[in-house]
């Protein structure tokens, strides 16, 4: 298996294109044991970028990626948020300071406004500066935020990435929204890159998945990191769908493949306002 390609971000730091979600992990206690597992797998092999925030479970999904990063953080770069209710100066460090309790280290390495709300992002953006200076957090970015609200941030202050919804069902950022990060060298995440499972179905996936003996869970990650500067974040809350995604970016989809894929779903041709989940 060849190793895991990386996407640098904007402080040089380099992160695997592919990484693991963690929206709902830690809401069930029975599956718990097999989520750790799950993550842990995905860490071994070569998943290292791990995704989590605040909102999920309450801090549950937090406490779970502690668990599973446990003894091995420092092979870690996390990801985690801060929900837009909490996005003031004063909330932003107290509500990392809190994911920090939980995630059971003392330094999150890419911390993330999770949508835009209330609260102006240069005030949210300037709490965000001081967890870097105090070494709570390594770097910060933005999720959901669409080409005027990048616009909208502070001169000269530049997200580490914009994390938003993409996949072959949501192909919108691809019009304005992809360009625009490249201009500025801040890689794009795209979270639900198999579109929380609903886009598994799908007869043209299953045609190109049959013709490479692949799945098409697997198409559907190729396709979203055919991108050398877009991460996909696919949550799997099972070893054997972690291990089936980490192969995803072993399959080279050939330009059949796209032009099929194109027409099953078709690419935007104007600005679409970005979708968010
Ligand atoms: P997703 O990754 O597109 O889909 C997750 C679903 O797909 C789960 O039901 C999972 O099942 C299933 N799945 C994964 N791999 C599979 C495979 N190989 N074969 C079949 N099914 C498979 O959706 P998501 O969880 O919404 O998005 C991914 C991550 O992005 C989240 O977990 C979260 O970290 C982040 N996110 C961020 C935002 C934001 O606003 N910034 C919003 C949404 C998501 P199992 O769990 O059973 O494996």
């Amino acid at each position: 298996m060849a190793e895991v390609r990386t996407v640098t971000l904007p402080s040089g730091a380099r992160v695997p294109a592919l990484g693991q979600g963690t929206w709902h992990m830690g809401d069930d206690p029975a599956r718990r044991a097999e989520e750790v597992r799950a993550l842990r797998r995905g860490l071994d092999l070569g998943m290292t970028l791990i995704d989590t925030a605040e909102m999920y479970g309450s801090g549950a999904a937090e406490e779970l990626v502690g668990e599973a990063v446990r003894g091995r953080r420092d092979d870690v770069f996390l990801v985690s948020k801060v929900l837009p209710s909490h996005a003031d100066t004063r909330g932003t460090v107290d509500a990392c300071h809190a994911s920090l309790r939980r995630l059971g280290t003392d330094r999150i390495d890419l911390y993330l406004l999770h949508w835009r709300g209330s609260v102006p992002l240069r005030e949210t953006v300037e709490a965000f500066e001081r967890l870097v200076s105090e070494g709570s957090i390594g770097s910060w970015g933005v999720s959901n935020l669409d080409t005027d609200d990048l616009a909208e941030l502070p001169d000269g202050a530049l997200p580490a990435t914009d994390q938003v919804l993409y996949n072959l069902t949501r192909r919108g950022p691809e019009y304005d929204l992809i360009p625009r990060c490249r201009e500025l060298a801040v890689p794009v995440m795209a979270y639900s890159p198999v579109e929380q499972g609903r886009l598994l179905g799908h007869r043209a996936l299953a045609a190109v998945a049959t013709a490479h003996g692949k799945s098409t869970a697997q198409v559907a990650l190729a396709w979203v990191l055919r991108h050398d500067d877009v991460i996909a974040i696919p949550k799997a809350s099972t070893v054997a769908h972690v291990e089936e995604n980490r192969a995803a970016l072993d399959l080279r989809l050939t330009a059949e493949d796209f032009d099929a894929l194109d027409r099953a779903f078709p690419p935007p041709t104007r600005k679409q306002p970005l979708d968010v989940l």
